[in-house]
């Protein structure tokens, strides 16, 4: 952790941080994210701190291969949503690299028109050092934007893979963004992103191949099972280039968030993800709390008599769990 992450004087962060950061001084929530990208001892502070200020903010999550346009698509979906009135956050995540990836900072030079906008925050973010890893780590970043006063939080991920997957488990929409001719559909049906998808998105619309692309997709879409009140997802085209199709995508936006409101999965969302940030956090915990046991000699005792069967292995995992608690 850098020191500037301590504020002035190494003071402690947490109470004058958060005011700050809820008041609107930008600087001051770059460092609570910094905070939760490094795992600071004060993060437990920071976080009992802004609970209560939680649970406002709409959160979508933008998925697909690189290339595809997706910051484009991000970025006129900030100019869309700002002419409404809301403050926008993007959260653009690698999960690829414990650091942040060369091609998320170049995707942020084609944010710059939001660059002076005091109702945009935008940062990339590593889980450099976080117990819990990204999983971890980007729920965390969530509540700090959240209790911090914006509307709508984007979440941009890198790639096509199991740790978008769990990323996009964030978010109360998520956009599965495909672009003619790069077999992203093939690739992301591959990858399961297919069932991640609330909304797809077929960016490039003017380039060759794009009636395929959709036509593959929808094909792919309705071999998944859809029960009569299921949220059937629909394929979006776009030239984000030119924001062509943006009032459109927005609007299939908010017809996803009416649904996640009428029947229920919103809130079932909401009590999964918080599910799914305590049993990430306990298990990193348990996880440190084994590897600081006096020595590996606890774990070699328990194997060597696992290895000889005097012990089966439930009876030593149970042994070093009531060990590490
Ligand atoms: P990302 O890597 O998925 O974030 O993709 P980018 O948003 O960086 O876009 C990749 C490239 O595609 C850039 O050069 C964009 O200008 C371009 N691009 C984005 N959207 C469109 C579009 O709708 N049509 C065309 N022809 N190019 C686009």
């Amino acid at each position: 952790m850098s020191g500037a992450d301590l504020g002035p004087r190494g003071q402690e962060p947490g109470p004058g941080l958060v005011k700050r950061a809820c008041d609107g001084d930008v600087r001051a929530l770059g460092r609570l994210i910094s905070l939760v990208e490094n795992g600071a001892p004060e993060l437990r502070a920071v976080l009992r701190e802004v609970a209560p200020l939680t649970g406002r903010a709409r959160v979508v999550g933008l998925t697909g291969a690189p290339g595809v346009g997706k910051s484009t698509v991000t970025g006129a979906l900030v100019t869309a949503y700002r002419e409404r009135g809301l403050r926008v956050a993007v959260l653009a995540v690698d999960p690829t690299s414990p650091f942040t990836g060369g091609a998320l900072l170049g995707d942020r030079v084609r944010m710059q028109q939001h660059a002076t906008d005091q109702g945009v925050f935008i940062r990339s973010m590593a889980s450099r050092g976080h117990l819990g890893g990204l999983a971890a780590a980007a729920p965390q970043a969530l509540h700090v934007l959240d209790a911090a006063g914006f509307g709508l939080i984007l979440v941009e991920t890198v790639g096509v893979g199991q740790a978008e997957v769990e990323i996009a488990a964030l978010a109360d929409s998520t956009l599965v963004i495909v672009a003619p001719g790069l077999g992203d559909a093939i690739q992301a049906a591959k990858a399961g992103i297919l069932e991640i998808g609330d909304l797809f998105v077929v960016n490039k619309n003017d380039k060759p191949g794009a009636q395929e692309t959709v036509r593959d997709l929808r094909g792919m879409i309705a071999m998944a099972q859809h029960g009569p009140d299921d949220w059937k997802p629909p394929i979006v085209r776009t030239v984000a280039a030119d924001g062509e199709g943006i009032a459109d995508l927005v609007a299939k936006l908010d017809a996803h968030q009416a649904w996640l409101g009428s029947s229920g999965e919103g809130e079932r969302r909401r009590l999964a993800r918080a599910r799914g940030e305590i049993t990430t956090l306990a298990l990193a915990e348990l996880r440190q709390r084994m590897g600081a046991l006096p020595g590996d000699s606890a774990v070699d005792e328990l194997a060597r008599r696992v290895a000889a069967g005097e012990l089966d292995p439930y009876s030593a995992a149970g042994e070093l769990i009531a060990a590490a608690s």
